[in-house]
């Protein structure tokens, strides 16, 4: 039996520093499950390709990964800036809401583009606004609707499109914006497999967005951003209401205070685990690497935390799409990651609850294939949520092989913990499509002669379909 590379995924995120056929080719090749598209920072033009450029390497190498895109959602950016911007303390700066011509300053007052023009409305003297991920602090001195004048409150560089956050302040931004729209009928168009909606507040942001989806032809599934109190506070109904989940901890980190940050994360991925959602640990996991070619210390663990805990992605940003390391970045998630899976004492999510008899027999299935040497599990799925729940049971040690005969599963199902998913033709006799499976893994090398192989499957008892878990040993 090939064991799998890690149980946990990683999700890389596409930029100048791995747009190339060649950086792609090698990020597949350190097995990256999922490739993540930044609408805050791609055009429509650049999608479009590098869509196309990853599914075709994906085909060449025998290896889909999945595509998420990210749209931006209720986020606030400021605008693009040609040069980089160096402000002073006490230095004052007005918030606008159109386009600066280029040079894109001008005056005593620095003139900075702010994304939502209605932002005045929400906003009083006194308040505080972050930009840059909190590292520019600007204090509110007044407030009207053509501009913000704010007050800088410590020195610091001010780049292009950073992120504007204002813990506690609600925007009155919608869930979805034109943008979003525009944004997502291109991953429509290129068939990305996820998408994920940053900002997500509610579960009523996520049905609409799965309505816009469906309106339009798409049966991608949904990851919502957890960002900011609201996302945690609505956090159950989210997750019901959800596909899949981000822990967005650039942002989160901001909008909450600092120690909260860690408490929430863990009770997310519990929370996630239960309800069967798979769970992803997204920014700063090897942050210092977009400079150095080893990580901190802290960051090691941090990522052997997230791992710990139960997630089941975990993702890089900036390491990824800019950063001076990429691939030695992934090859520390795969080194860390794996280290620590083999401390993690086998178990099965005690608190998920499975309803139907079939996902039920998935925990039998599972306890075998942990029990039993040289063994991994074997699933077959239309809709996806028997690979999913094989996946949050967490048997940690075996192989889960899932088979799907939908285009598109199977690269969705890379995004789920321990999952290796392939894509076949079913037959109407369950038997024929177990031996075409069994076929398969034989010739990718995945199983050998004399290995076991834990089925939950239909079988025809007489003329009648009954569920069944079965052992059947591989022989050549
Ligand atoms: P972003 O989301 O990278 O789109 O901001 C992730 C985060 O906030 O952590
Ligand atoms: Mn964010």
């Amino acid at each position: 039996m090939r064991s799998l590379p890690r149980h946990t995924k990683v999700i890389a995120t596409i930029g100048p520093a791995t747009e190339s056929r060649e950086m792609l080719k090698k990020l597949i090749e350190s097995h990256v499950d999922v490739f993540r598209i930044n609408m805050a920072h791609a055009d429509h033009d650049w999608v479009k390709t590098i869509s196309q450029r990853i599914r075709d390497v994906g085909t060449e190498l025998n290896r889909e990964p999945a595509i998420m895109m990210d749209v931006k959602g209720p986020e606030i950016r400021t605008g693009y800036l040609h040069n980089e911007v160096n402000l002073k303390e006490d230095d004052l700066l007005d918030l606008i809401f159109e386009a600066q011509p280029s040079p894109p300053i001008t005056g005593e007052i620095w003139q900075i583009e702010v994304n939502y023009d209605r932002l005045p409305e929400h906003i009083k003297s006194g308040n505080t606004i972050l930009l840059d991920n909190g590292l520019i602090p600007l204090l509110v001195l007044d407030s009207s609707p053509e501009k913000i004048r704010c007050q800088v409150k410590q020195d610091a560089t001010l780049k292009s499109r950073r992120h504007v956050n204002l813990p506690g302040i609600e925007t009155g931004l919608p869930s979805l914006t034109g943008k979003d729209r525009k944004d997502s009928l291109v991953g429509i168009e290129s068939t990305h497999d996820y998408f994920a909606l940053s900002f997500t507040r509610d579960a009523d942001s996520i049905d609409l967005f799965r309505s816009f989806l469906r309106e339009n032809g798409s049966d991608a599934q949904i990851i919502a951003k957890i960002e900011d109190q609201k996302g945690v506070q609505n956090i159950e109904e989210i997750i019901k209401a959800s596909d899949a989940l981000m822990v967005a901890r650039g942002d989160l980190g901001i909008e909450c205070a600092f120690e909260d940050l860690p408490i929430i994360q863990r009770k997310t991925v519990g929370s996630c685990l239960a309800g069967g959602k798979p769970v992803i640990i997204a920014t700063h996991m090897l942050e210092s690497m977009i400079e150095s070619p080893v990580p901190t210390r802290a960051e090691v663990s941090d990522v052997a935390n997230a791992v710990n805990e139960g997630a089941d992605c975990i993702m890089l940003s900036g390491e990824t799409t800019t950063g001076k390391y990429p691939i030695e970045c992934v090859q520390m998630l795969n080194r860390i990651s794996s280290r620590l899976e083999e401390e993690i004492q086998p178990g099965l999510t005690e608190e998920l609850k499975l309803f139907r008899p079939k996902a039920k027999m998935l925990r039998s299935a599972a306890m075998l294939a942990m029990r039993m040497e040289n063994s991994a599990v074997l699933v077959f799925t239309r809709s996806g949520d028997l690979a999913a729940k094989l996946g949050a049971l967490r048997p940690n040690g075996a192989p889960l092989f899932a088979f799907t005969d939908v285009d598109g599963l199977h690269r969705r199902l890379r995004l789920i913990w321990g999952i290796e998913p392939f894509l076949i033709d079913f037959s109407n006799d369950p038997e024929i499509t177990i031996q075409v499976a069994i076929k398969k893994l034989l010739e990718e090398e995945w199983v050998h002669h004399g290995d076991h192989l834990i089925t939950v499957t239909n079988v025809f008892a007489h003329d009648k379909v009954v569920e069944s878990i079965q052992i059947r040993e591989v022989t050549n």
